[in-house]
């Protein structure tokens, strides 16, 4: 399975951003809202700019407490972003994925922004695929095809 078809299957099809010169509980709200665990953070005319996820914040909320949640994003965010091509395997970004330590990535088709997945969607992928080669397989055993 590749990462496109993952991306035909999400129920959220659009890419939720925010700007970095918005403040990190603008963020925390959309992701709240959204049900999501990271945003995308661009500004107009930019594919990606950087990714926040609620680690991030997390993180900076044990470490400088509630103050940071009226930082810009860009203080918080992740600006060396990995992202994922269409036509990557899911087994290839899970791998990325867990090798990397990130639970989000964007998907970048010609140097445009056209998803993001998480380690959810891939996860999810993966076991209808094990799933698929199993039943195959219990068929060709059983001598069913
Ligand atoms: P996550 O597991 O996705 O919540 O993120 C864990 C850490 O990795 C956070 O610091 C994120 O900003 C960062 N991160 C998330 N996704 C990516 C990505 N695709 N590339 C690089 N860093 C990322």
């Amino acid at each position: 399975m590749l990462v496109r078809d993952i991306l035909s299957t999400k129920k959220i099809g659009k890419i939720i951003s925010v700007a970095t010169n918005d403040k990190v509980s603008a963020a925390a709200e959309m992701l709240s809202e959204m049900r999501i665990g990271a945003v995308i953070v661009r500004d107009a005319g930019s594919e990606i700019d950087g990714i926040l996820s609620e680690r991030d914040i997390v993180r900076e909320l044990g470490r400088s407490g509630s103050g940071c949640l009226t930082k810009s994003v860009s203080e918080l965010m992740t600006s060396n972003v990995k992202s994922c091509s269409p036509t990557e395997t899911t087994q290839k970004v899970m791998q990325m994925m867990s090798d990397g330590r990130f639970r989000h990535m964007p998907v970048m088709d010609d140097g445009k922004l056209i998803g993001v997945i998480s380690i959810g969607d891939v996860v999810a992928a993966r076991i209808k695929e094990v799933q698929f080669e199993n039943d195959s397989m219990a068929d060709l055993i059983a001598g069913n095809i």
